[in-house]
């Protein structure tokens, strides 16, 4: 059952289910447009004092936090579980895990990531100039988040944001609302002022609400559609986004690869957290002469694969989300099977369970053109064609709308180096799948229909601030030798500099030193 909204006015709720049995499992406030706008209001009014503090005295309470998600670990696993219908082992793994891992990182780190950079200004430095760059942070940060890593993705941004400075506004997906507020519960028991994190729990009219309701900037991770819909609305403002949207990440498996290795990271970069995931691994391109080898073992490890309840200890793929996101999965598999695919396992909807179960679906004999190979299937679908050459697996792989993730599988790692260059994508990975959100330090983001921006690692912290150049002259007593006055000798200086100070050469710009002399000894008229 999707989550469902009682009577949408001040005081409606969100009344959250468990996809996988459909019970109810908590309520969560809708908020209003002016609800949203207060809550912006104290997020501004906080955000001052906030910034006063040393990043010391922040990271204190982001570590105060991260001791008490550890402590609770077992209840917000479930929760997640409960809310999303993943297994409790993947609530850790994948989204407790990397986000106290990331927690500690920026606590740490963030003071040298953000220190003053100096910057080489070329000749002018000869004129007693010198630059630096110091990072501020950006005010409010409107964080709008996805349903299928209700933990990491929003808890990971909201702790980016403070870290740099900033105070956050995060509207979670109206699927998972609860999450959205155990963030800031952690927080609030951590002692973080009031107002430096809010949260408004609603669906997509208080995101919408957010974008306009006066934050510095939106951090929005969702689909393409609505991605398009936050960018146009927040130019209305003037306000900069980072877009994280969709993927349909290929996995390019090449003749030299290790097959069982290749084949059991296909497994798990497609079914893990049911394949809802942006980074899944959606297409597969294996050269023709190792192409049955795979296959099988992909098959074998997918038939080991045991599908339940999330809640249940054993359980590796759990049930979907929301029947919506189900339907697209039918519509994919169904309309690649009437089309001459084949599914070698799975290939239906499970019915004699309730809730939204789709098994782990190996697709072999489809071809480019299905949606299943081109649309963001975001379910437990793997599609798997063969290549010939590097060439068309180059080809193939970029033959898409999107460029997220993308992954090269051989026992040669000068060659994927080499492929890996060529694939359009903002992470390529090497005999590697899925996990690299996991890891604090390096970039996540996408290019073409995948996004904007960067979260992650130094560039996606240098999204949290701007950067303020700072330029001194050390000789306040001597002018500029490009002020006025104009005349002849001026002339054949500027001539000069275009000619030697442009060229980057200490040693040519030594060469003007007579005329530049001249010019500082020259009578004003
Ligand atoms: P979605 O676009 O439907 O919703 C995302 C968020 O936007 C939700 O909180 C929603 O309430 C809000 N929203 C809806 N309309 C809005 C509007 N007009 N203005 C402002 N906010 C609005 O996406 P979803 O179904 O929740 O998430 C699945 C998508 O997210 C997939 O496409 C997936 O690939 C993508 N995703 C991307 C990344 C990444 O890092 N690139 C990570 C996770 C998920």
């Amino acid at each position: 059952m999707a989550q469902s909204i009682a009577a949408k006015s001040p005081g409606a709720e969100i009344i959250c289910h468990d996809p996988t049995t459909g019970g109810e499992i908590g309520r969560a406030p809708l908020f209003m447009p002016e609800e949203v706008a207060h809550a912006v209001a104290r997020a501004q009014e906080a955000q001052p004092a906030w910034a006063a503090l040393s990043f010391r005295e922040r990271g204190r309470v982001i570590m105060k936090a991260r001791k008490i998600i550890l402590h609770d670990l077992e209840e917000i696993a479930s929760l997640i579980s409960r809310e999303t219908g993943k297994p409790v082992s993947e609530a850790i793994s994948l989204e407790l895990t990397p986000a106290l891992d990331l927690m500690q990182h920026f606590a740490r780190k963030t003071a040298s990531l953000l220190s003053p950079r100096r910057i080489s200004i070329g000749q002018y430095w000869t004129m007693g100039r010198s630059s630096y760059e110091i990072y501020k942070p950006l005010g409010v940060v409107g964080i709008i988040s996805p349903w299928n890593f209700p933990w990491a993705t929003p808890l990971d941004e909201v702790v980016m944001a403070l870290m740099a400075g900033n105070t956050a506004v995060l509207k979670p997906s109206e699927l998972t609302p609860l999450s959205g507020l155990k963030i800031k519960e952690v927080f609030e028991q951590a002692g973080l002022p009031d107002g430096v994190l809010e949260v408004v729990t609603g669906d997509g009219s208080t995101g919408a609400a957010l974008v306009g309701a006066g934050v510095n900037k939106i951090m929005f991770t969702g689909s393409v559609a609505t991605g398009k819909r936050v960018a146009e609305a927040a130019a209305k403002y003037l306000i900069p986004v980072v877009l994280e949207l969709g993927g349909k990440d290929p996995m390019v498996v090449l003749d030299d690869a290790h097959v069982e290795n290749a084949a059991r990271g296909a497994v798990w970069g497609a079914f893990a957290n049911c394949g809802q995931s942006c980074s899944s691994v959606e297409r597969c391109y294996v050269h023709e002469s190792i192409a049955e080898l795979f296959i099988a073992e992909v098959v074998k490890e997918t038939r080991r694969l045991r599908q339940g309840a999330g809640t249940e200890k054993t359980t590796d793929v759990g049930s979907m989300s929301s029947e919506r996101q189900l339907r697209i999965v039918e519509r994919h598999v169904n309309q690649a099977i009437d089309n001459g695919a084949v599914a070698l396992t799975g290939g239906e909807r499970l019915r004699d369970v309730t809730g939204p179960f789709y098994p782990p679906t190996v697709l072999t004999k489809v071809n480019q053109n299905m949606d299943v190979m081109q649309e963001e299937t975001f379910g437990p679908v793997l599609p798997i064609m063969s290549f010939r050459t590097e060439e068309e697996a180059v080809r193939l792989a970029n033959d898409s709308q999107f460029g997220l993730t993308a992954s090269v599988w051989t026992n040669n790692i000068a060659r994927g180096q080499q492929l890996a260059a060529r694939i359009d994508a903002g992470t390529v990975m090497i005999n590697e799948v899925f996990y690299t959100h996991g890891i604090a330090q390096t970039p996540w983001g996408g290019v073409k229909q995948s996004g904007l921006g960067r979260t992650h690692g130094r560039a996606g912290l240098l999204e949290l601030v701007h950067s303020q150049h700072i330029h001194v002259n050390r000789l306040p007593f001597i002018p500029d030798l490009w002020w006025f006055n104009y005349d002849e000798g001026a002339g054949l200086l500027f001539r000069g500099f275009a000619r030697r100070f442009s060229s980057g050469s200490v040693l040519q710009t030594m060469l003007l030193l007579p005329q530049m002399i001249r010019r500082w000894r020259e009578p004003r008229n």
